[in-house]
């Protein structure tokens, strides 16, 4: 790391140890600050500033501007510095600025990190106005934001960047605040950033500027589970190192803590749930006595205080699969693909519709291009379908990014998942995954089903052979609804023998009646296939066979790495009347609960 100086000035500086402000407390020193730290020389010896609360002066308003610009510059990737502070001093046991007597209480002002300094003025010195409207509550929002945002206008703020691709796009920049003008569908909104240009960009990029909205915290990671958590925070091996994530469908957060503070050296996670007050509006605790109105405000008091943790929250650990998500299409309203922005790659796999490859997208984005062999599909039902299937788009289904329809054959471009279909996936790794591991892959498969189901859709093959893994180890669901373009008669006909039966109910392959409790069926089979690591189900009886038993009531056994409770969400799916089935909604809850077994340990 470079030490060459970035900034070298005579700045003044308050003892940290007295109490009273009074002159001989200020002392002038030189301030030195370098890329990795910020030091002062006390007679002499080079003092590096940590933790401790150092208050300046700086000669001049113009040195301040630099001074502050050059740290926030310099910190603004380090996730460990509190997102809010004070704008004034502690005296007198209280804070000037928001009159809290606490002296480690978060601070009362966002720190606007990515923003310039010159947003707002501080409020006036102390000593201009008298002691009692020092203590006046906090300062109401700043003018000049609301100003922008216009009244009743939304603003969000961006939580990844966006390089608008098409002229139409507005370029997203992570963490600065965008106007919402209008939310032309649930995927992409037009909206206008600071410099007063407006354009399309993705709605899963942005969230609402609220304080509450916890995603724009790199400590919060909403979809990772407990084992999960664990995983990452040993993974890290940092003393501190914590997450926020929600525990299970009922909307509790709970911290995970990783620390080898445990008297016998070995290090452990635990798992602390955020407990709320009854009162409205709710304020939110981990131990009783420090009580706050937001979690973003609870876990800035922890990062400075264990209180009652078995150690304060010292570094925060984000979700790695927390990159830029895939957007509802390549941008708003484009659905057709110029095949001649596509370079192709390796080939991936061989498909009922062709082969799967690799390709780039402008040279950039990686993508998997399937080739729909002529014949293999009944195309214009399919070009009519791939519209609404563009825009199912989730965590845990792969992104649909669209279509080249202009030539023969034509093109499906998808997301590409680096790890390949589950079902290899799952049969390579036999012995190596934990069941906690294979009830998480339950658990994305669920949450991607339950998006299909709260859209009336079906997928009609779900299987573990049709769900993808990616990178960063999240897996989701594919070829939802493709079956119904296949032109292939042994494919739907459930005669057929390349007809799912095994994956299906009575009700499908009697009737063909499909519904989302048709594909909570297959689900249910795919829990079997994820927890026996990749079997075929009734791996002895041929197709026929498996109808005349599944009608006299028989079911897939218990596999030995499923518990009784694992299993009993499985027969939930098998029930033999559709209506009597769990939903998506009810099983991504259940699934959740199971991973989810945090003790209170305060
Ligand atoms: P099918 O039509 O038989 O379900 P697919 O056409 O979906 O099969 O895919 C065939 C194979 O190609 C898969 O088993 C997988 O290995 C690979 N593949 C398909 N889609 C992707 C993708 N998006 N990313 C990575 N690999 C893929």
């Amino acid at each position: 790391m470079s030490l060459t100086p970035i900034l070298e000035e005579t700045l003044i500086k308050r003892s940290q140890q007295k109490k009273r402000t009074s002159p001989l407390n200020y002392k002038e020193r030189v301030f030195v600050l370098t890329k990795s730290k910020l030091t002062y020389y006390e007679l002499r010896a080079e003092v590096v500033h940590d933790s401790t609360t150092l208050y300046i002066f700086a000669p001049s308003n113009e040195s301040r501007s630099i001074w502050v610009q050059n740290i926030k510059e310099e910190i603004k990737h380090n996730v460990q510095i509190a997102a809010k502070f004070h704008p004034q001093f502690w005296q007198e046991g209280e804070w000037l600025c928001c009159g809290q007597v606490d002296k480690l209480a978060p601070g009362c002002e966002g720190y606007n990190l990515f923003g310039d300094v010159s947003r707002k003025p501080l409020p006036p010195v102390p000593g201009d106005e008298s002691a009692s409207a020092a203590r006046r509550p906090p300062p109401p929002p700043p003018q000049e934001a609301q100003e922008e945002a216009g009244p009743g206008q939304e603003v969000v703020i961006a939580l990844y960047d966006f390089e608008g691709l098409e002229p139409h796009d507005l370029t997203l920049k992570t963490g600065e605040e965008y106007v919402i003008l209008e939310k032309c569908d649930v995927n992409w909104y037009k909206a206008r950033n600071t410099h007063g240009d407006e354009g399309y960009i993705p709605s899963n990029y942005v969230t609402e500027k609220e304080s509450d909205s916890l995603e724009q915290f790199v400590w919060f990671c909403k979809n990772v589970n407990r084992s999960k958590a664990e995983e990452l925070l040993r993974k890290e091996g940092k003393e501190g190192g914590f997450m926020v994530r929600v525990s299970s469908n009922t909307g509790t957060y709970t911290v995970s803590l990783y620390t080898k503070n445990t008297g016998d050296g070995v290090a452990t996670v635990r798992h602390y749930q955020i407990k709320e007050t009854h009162g409205s509006p709710p304020q939110f605790f981990l131990a009783e006595k420090y009580v706050f109105g937001s979690i973003s405000e609870l876990i800035e008091y922890h990062k400075h205080n264990a209180a009652g943790l078995v150690s304060r929250l010292r570094h925060a650990v984000g979700d790695q699969s927390r990159g830029a998500p895939p957007t509802a299409g390549f941008s708003y309203d484009k659905w057709e693909i110029n095949p001649s922005e596509l370079t192709f790659m390796k080939e991936l796999g061989c498909g009922q519709f062709g082969v799967v490859r690799l390709g780039k997208w402008r040279a950039q984005h990686k993508v998997a291009i399937k080739t729909v062999r002529e014949g293999a599909m009944s195309e214009d039902d399919f070009i009519e379908e791939a519209k609404i299937m563009m825009n199912l788009s989730h965590r845990n289904l792969v992104q649909l990014y669209g279509v080249c329809t202009q030539q023969r054959p034509i093109y499906l471009v998808t997301e590409f998942m680096e790890m390949g279909c589950l079902l290899n996936y799952l049969r390579q790794r036999r012995g190596a995954l934990g069941a906690l591991e294979l009830l998480g892959i339950c658990h994305d498969v669920s949450l991607g089903m339950q998006h299909l189901e709260q859209n009336g859709f079906i997928h009609r093959d779900l299987a573990a052979r049709n769900c993808l893994v990616n990178s960063s180890l999240v897996v989701k669901v594919s070829d939802f609804g493709m079956t119904r373009y296949v032109l292939d008669d042994q494919y739907w006909s459930s005669s057929g023998a390349k007809f799912p039966v095994k994956w299906s109910p009575p009700e499908v392959f009697n009737f063909c009646k499909y519904s989302s409790k048709s594909d909570v069926w297959s689900f249910g089979v795919l829990m079997w296939e994820v927890f026996t690591e990749g079997k075929m189900p009734y791996e002895h009886n041929q197709n026929h066979e498996v109808v005349m038993m599944v009608t006299q009531g028989h079911r897939l056994y218990r596999p030995k790495r499923a518990s009784a409770h694992i299993y009993s969400i499985m027969q939930m799916c098998w029930m033999e009347r559709a209506d009597e089935r769990a939903s998506f909604t009810e099983i991504s809850h259940m699934i959740s609960d199971e991973l989810e077994d945090d003790g209170h340990e305060l």
